[in-house]
């Protein structure tokens, strides 16, 4: 089972994916965290994403889509994946509908996060990532700097600064529009509303999977 995490940047796509995947055996695949670990790198592929990334931008399509279909054709990535920041837009989805048949895979559902801007630009002035792990955290939830799974301490992601967020959720807005007309259209599309406790969102989110993979 392939399945699609939709939601705006801080809509929680990275916290629920990385708790479902566990729980539902599939392979969490972020787009954000590929680019992230390229850039840390510093190979060319990452400082090419990179140049967009400071920027709040998109990196170009199909320098993305190559990155997706080579981490999809990978054999840990056989098994069924939970995608989290791709498909972004409808060239994308077009893309990981083509990449994952080549593969004999189809993507079963696309379950969106659905968040408003006004509580996503509160959750994202709060994050702290973890270098090491890259789990995200609320500052208002953390006793002190310090990621509690691994002791690295606790960054605020560049991209995440206030003069970009709204950037970045302009974008969203602009792309996602047809990226739902392509789920909805042939019925694979679930909404969930992304406001409440981790713990209930990820109730709504396991309910949507659910019915995807009964067909319903
Ligand atoms: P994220 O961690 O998902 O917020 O992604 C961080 C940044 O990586 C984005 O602001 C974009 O610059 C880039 N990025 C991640 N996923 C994609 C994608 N599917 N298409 C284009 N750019 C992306």
């Amino acid at each position: 089972m392939n399945i699609v995490l939709l939601g705006a940047p801080g809509s929680g796509k990275g916290t629920q994916a990385k708790a479902l995947g566990q729980r539902l055996g599939l392979l969490h695949v972020a787009s954000g965290d590929l680019f992230r670990h390229h850039l840390g790198l510093k190979t060319l592929l990452g400082e090419l994403a990179g140049s967009y990334m400071v920027r709040g931008e998109l990196v170009p399509d199909d320098v993305t889509i190559r990155m997706i279909a080579e981490r999809l054709a990978e054999a840990d990535a056989a098994g069924g994946v939970l995608l989290d920041g791709f498909p972004r837009t409808a060239a994308q989805a077009a893309a990981l509908d083509a990449m994952l048949a080549v593969l004999g895979q189809t993507a079963d559902g696309a379950v969106l996060i659905d968040v408003p801007d006004a509580v996503i630009i509160t959750r994202i002035s709060g994050r702290l990532v973890c270098p090491t792990c890259q789990t995200p955290y609320h500052r208002s939830l953390l006793a002190g700097d310090t990621c509690p799974a691994d002791g690295a301490l606790l960054e605020r992601r560049a991209d995440d600064a206030p003069e970009k967020v709204g950037r970045r959720l302009e974008i969203y807005h602009e792309q996602i529009g047809p990226v739902l007309s392509h789920y909805r259209a042939t019925g694979r599309l679930h909404e969930v509303p992304g406001e409440g406790s981790v713990a209930e969102i990820s109730a709504a989110v396991a309910g949507a999977i659910d019915r995807i993979r009964q067909g319903r």
